[in-house]
This record gives C-alpha cells, structure tokens and sequence, in this order.
C-alpha cells in the first residue's frame, strides 16, 4: 500500500456499519472488528460505553437497549418522586426515584448530544462511595490542587468478583448488560463548593438499608457484599451472645430493651441475604413490564 492509500484509509471517509452514511475522520469511531460507527449513531448509545469493545451486532443490541431505556424514562420515570444531588448542578446529579427503583445520572455537558436517557436499576449496584482527586503540586512543597469531588459507582458486572450467578441471585443483584466500568459523577469541580455528596450517598445508604451508625463502613472501601456479610456476621454474633445469656440465666434476665435489640438484629440477618434490595427491585421489574409491555 503506497502513502496515498495509508492516508485515504486513515483520513478519508469511511462507511457508518449501522446506517450506511459516509462519515468523515471527525465524525466516526472504530467499533471491534474494523468497522466504523458514525456520530449520529453513537448518539443512541449509552456515554458509560466504549464501542471500541463492541462488535456490530453488540453495538446494534445496544442500540435497542438505549431505546427501550428511554421508553422507561417517559413512561416511568420523569413523572415519579424523584431526590436528585445535587439538586442544582454544574456537572452532573445523581436523581433517585425509589418508586420505581432506579436512578438516572443527569449530565450538564451537552458536547455528545446523546439522544437516550438512561437509567439503573438500584439492584445493579454493586457499590459506591465518595471520592476526592487532586492533582500533584507544580512546584515541590505547595500544597496539592483539588480537582474534583464526587460519587463513585460500581455496578454488578464483569468487573466484580462475584462469580456464581446463583450467588448473585441470593444477594438479589443483577449484573448490567453493557456498564463494565466504574462510574464517577462529578459533583463539584471547585473547592469549597458546598459538598453534595454526602447526601447522594447517604440515599444510596438509605436504599440498601445502612443505618447511619453503621455508614462509617463505606470509608473502609468494602463493596457491598462485603458490608452486608460484615453486618450479618455481626448481627450473628450479638445474637449468639444473647442465646448464651438466656441459656445460663434464664429468659427472665433478657431485659425489654434487650429483646427488642435481638429481634433487630435477627432482622439484620434477613436483610443481608438480599440487603433489603427486594423491595426496589419489585417496583423496578414493575415499571419495566409497564415501559415495555
Ligand atoms: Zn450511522
């Protein structure tokens, strides 16, 4: 191939794979496998993937998806109850509505233009926490420059070590069909901003049913298998502890208050086969079969 043809391969225009247009250098990616996708296609896609992991039929999947998603969006989600953090946002927000049991990651910057909205079903959250970068000092000895602060999200997928899916099935977890990378929303990009992300966690807490007394968990990076089988363990212990109370001492030595604390922490044990994660994934099925029967 002469430098005339490496050039026209590399710069020339190409053929969109999808929708058969010409699309110039500026106005293409390379999919898996060679072939290009042209911009108004990959506006349909979702802004968590890369279609240089997906092959033509996957990228048309994909496709589907997104169009189905954004049936779910006005058919359920845009009139629900919904918590958004921060609710008046440079960047991006996290919107919640617990009624139907998912969550949309809303975004300021417009440059990509995508035409689907998206959304996740809180049981394809695997876990999430709050995050601060900062950038390394230009001279040695200043400080270090904040960069940005916000919410990380994880969800069920190929990046976990949740292998079994019968595993998964018992914590009540799904794994997302495209989303295999961890998710930053950027809350604020200015130091001193008031902080928002506390309370975007703190609803995710609420969701998966984290007491506040027990949220310090989260700053010790566990997932949240890890958190739900920390706490069943430790529901499990405090319980067997009261049994061996009652064993030496009778019933009568249980106090109300103690009581009421057993069957708490019985409950806690339930709650961790499924983090309390039945509920929302109940009402999320529900407004699935409403958007798209
Ligand atoms: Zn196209």
């Amino acid at each position: 191939m002469g430098l005339g043809d490496f050039f026209k391969k590399k710069f020339g225009k190409q053929i969109c794979t999808l929708c058969g247009s010409e699309c110039g250098v500026m106005h293409r990616s390379k999919i898996k496998g060679g072939e290009y996708v042209c911009n108004i296609c990959e506006r349909q896609c979702s802004k968590f993937v890369r279609l240089s992991e997906l092959t033509k039929p996957e990228v048309s999947g994909h496709i589907e998806y997104m169009k189905r998603q954004e049936k779910l969006y006005n058919e359920c989600f845009v009139n629900a109850k919904r918590d958004t953090y921060p609710s008046a946002f440079h960047n991006q927000a996290i919107s919640f509505a617990d009624e139907i049991g998912m969550f949309e990651i809303m975004d300021r910057n417009t440059s990509q233009n995508k035409v689907n909205h998206e959304l996740f079903r809180y049981d394809q959250v695997l876990g999430y926490e709050r995050y601060v970068e900062k950038e390394k000092p230009t001279e040695p000895g200043k400080p270090e420059i904040f960069k940005e602060a916000g919410v990380k999200i994880r969800l069920v997928g190929m990046q976990d070590h949740i292998e079994n899916d019968m595993e998964k099935a018992n914590m009540g977890l799904r794994s997302h069909p495209y989303v295999k990378r961890e998710i930053k929303v950027v809350f604020h990009t200015k130091e001193g901003e008031t902080d928002y992300t506390d309370n975007a966690v703190a609803h995710f807490d609420h969701i998966f049913g984290v007491h506040d007394n027990e949220s310090g968990l989260f700053s010790l990076g566990m997932n949240k298998k890890e958190k739900r089988d920390l706490m069943a363990g430790v529901a499990a212990v405090k319980t067997a502890m009261a049994a061996v109370k009652v064993a030496k001492e009778g019933e009568e030595s249980l106090t109300e208050e103690k009581k009421a604390e057993i069957q708490k922490n019985m409950e806690a044990m339930e709650d961790a086969k499924t983090g309390g994660l039945a509920e929302y994934t109940r009402r999320a099925d529900a407004a699935e079969e409403k958007a798209w029967n």
